[in-house]
């Protein structure tokens, strides 16, 4: 798939050529509205972000978006802000470029 090439070459550029030299050549792909058991799925609007998954990749390759918030449904500078909504993830997106630029 060529989004797969797309990928490895671009990781490739931020740890030199580790991302080619490891890739096993066999991936997932998973369309979940599509799977008859699943048809979809989301996030859950109350829990938080475990750290591990906010992990960046060695400080060159960061994760942001609405699964990636860090608070739940606690209130944030006097907002609540639940994790499923397009607010969590412009949060995420600004806690991510402030860890970026510390
Ligand atoms: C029916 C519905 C109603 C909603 N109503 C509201 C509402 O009223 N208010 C509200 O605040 N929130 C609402 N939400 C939630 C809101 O839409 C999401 O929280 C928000 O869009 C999440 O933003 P995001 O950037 O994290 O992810 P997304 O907006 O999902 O963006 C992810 C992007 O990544 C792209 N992508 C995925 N895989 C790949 C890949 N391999 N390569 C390249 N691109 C890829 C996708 O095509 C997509 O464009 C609603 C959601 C749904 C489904």
């Amino acid at each position: 798939m060529s989004i797969v090439d797309s990928v490895i070459q671009e990781l490739d550029g931020y740890f030199n050529g580790l991302a080619s030299q490891n890739y096993l050549g066999s991936y997932i792909y998973q369309d979940w509205g599509q799977n008859t058991y699943i048809q979809g799925t989301w996030t859950s609007d109350f829990d938080k972000s475990s750290k591990k998954l906010n992990d960046s990749l060695d400080d060159k390759v960061y994760f942001a978006g609405e699964t990636y918030n860090t608070h739940g449904i606690t209130p944030n500078r006097g907002f609540y802000i639940i994790r499923g909504s397009v607010q969590s993830a412009i949060l995420s997106g600004y806690e991510v470029v402030d860890q970026i630029l510390e």
